[in-house]
């Protein structure tokens, strides 16, 4: 009873509010950049955005007209594409190429595609099989997208083309899975806060 079912294997979605921001333009630019890579993938939330775009746009007509959303987004992929120029491609993971991902820990290696203080943190990592990030919760919000792999953590499992959003209660310890562990694209706010002795030595020492 297969019924056709696309082939997407997406589970995890941004939520509501934070495509609605995308639509209007509004998001942080890392973080508009970490949905805009998961809307390359997912044509639900593709549809949410340009019904939102829509919305928007009727709710906008009579008003002198002004620069699209979709250009600052356009901006922006442009800036990701520079980065990934200067990266060696680093979103072609996972294959040919290593990308030029420098040590972070044992088992984590990261580049900083991004880090402005109004436009947040991006980064590309990439978490060995098995390891975890030691636990810890936010300043702001983290939306993480699965690029090859997958990871696990107290709210669920994702894998290519899931989007985490986690707002600054949550506390989580996301583990890489499966043998060929993880890499994302994650936009952070702020430093990410430690609980324990280890994980704020891990976060003074990763600047993360
Ligand atoms: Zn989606």
């Amino acid at each position: 009873m297969s019924g056709g079912a696309a082939a997407t294997a997406i589970r995890h979605h941004p939520s509501d509010a934070t495509l609605v921001a995308h639509a209007a333009g509004t998001l942080w630019e890392a973080a508009a950049l970490v949905v805009g890579a998961h809307l390359d993938r997912c044509a639900q939330c593709s549809a949410t955005v340009r019904l939102a775009e829509a919305a928007g746009g009727a709710l906008l007509e009579g008003l002198p007209p002004a620069p699209l959303a979709s250009d600052a987004l356009q901006r922006a992929m442009g800036r990701l594409d520079e980065a990934a120029g200067r990266q060696e491609h680093p979103m072609a993971l996972p294959g040919a190429g290593e990308p030029r991902l420098r040590w972070l820990a044992p088992g984590l290696r990261h580049s900083v595609l991004l880090r402005a203080p109004e436009e947040g943190t991006l980064r590309l990592l990439r978490v060995a099989p098995g390891t975890a990030l030691p636990r810890h919760s936010h300043r702001g919000t983290e939306l993480t997208l699965v690029l090859a792999g997958a990871f696990a953590e107290e709210t669920g499992r994702y894998g290519p083309g899931d989007l985490a959003e986690v707002g600054e209660a949550v506390s989580h310890r996301p583990m890489a899975e499966g043998p060929e562990g993880c890499v994302c694209l994650v936009a952070t706010q702020g430093r990410l806060r430690f609980g324990a002795l280890l994980g704020r030595i891990f976060g003074a020492l990763a600047r993360i």
